[in-house]
């Protein structure tokens, strides 16, 4: 645990947070900020700064996180018709909390991969 870290603050259970789905080795709650009906994090317990990190250090865990988010897609009832899976790494990808965490969104037709710009 990091404790100057945001997320693992919110495992830790400093920081409330809207828990939908729980492993040994992870944890899913609905994004404070959600951009779609349906915007779940995913996470590892443990922590490691980005998908990178985690891929390196922990595979196993790596599998769990996609697990958890395929699971909280088929509980928050998004298998009919698709949902987004996302890893935000590093600064051109914006990332802004340096815990890994899949978004998965979906709930609504989401559009282009990415914005045009
Ligand atoms: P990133 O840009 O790092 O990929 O995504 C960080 C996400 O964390 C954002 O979508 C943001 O809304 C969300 N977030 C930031 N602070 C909190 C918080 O305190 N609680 C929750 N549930 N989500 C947060
Ligand atoms: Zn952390």
């Amino acid at each position: 645990m990091d404790k100057d870290c945001l997320f693992c603050r919110i495992v830790a259970g400093d920081i409330p947070a809207t828990v939908v789905h729980e492993t040994d080795t992870t944890l899913a709650f609905r994004d404070i900020d959600p951009k779609a009906p349906v915007h779940v994090l995913v996470i590892p317990k443990d922590h490691h700064a980005d998908v990178v990190a985690l891929a390196a250090a922990d595979p196993r865990v790596a599998a769990d996180v996609l697990a958890a988010a395929a699971a909280v897609a088929e509980a928050e009832g998004l298998l009919p018709g698709g949902f987004r899976l996302m890893f935000n790494s590093g600064r051109d990808a914006g990332q802004e909390v340096f815990h890994v965490h899949a978004h998965v969104l979906g709930g609504r037709p989401l559009g282009p991969m990415l914005a045009l710009s």
